[in-house]
């Protein structure tokens, strides 16, 4: 699986870390998400679609 964010939507409000922490981060000066991986093992699909589900910026693209 493919992961893609988009920082200029985000509005680092921080649900994706809370469902993944091991593929989503926030830069320490303003909260924007960083990618850890944009290719995760699929054992984490589960999460990861949840990430993307709950974003309220739509900024979580995932591509199975
Ligand atoms: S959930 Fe969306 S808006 Fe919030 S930090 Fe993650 S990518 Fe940004």
């Amino acid at each position: 699986m493919k992961v893609i964010i988009d920082q200029d939507k985000c509005v680092a409000s921080g649900q994706c870390v809370t469902a993944a922490a091991d593929v989503f981060d926030q830069r320490d000066e303003d909260g924007i998400v960083v990618l850890l991986t944009d290719n995760p093992p699929e054992e984490r699909a589960a999460d990861i679609h949840q990430a993307a589900a709950v974003c309220p910026a739509l900024a979580i693209v995932v591509e199975d």
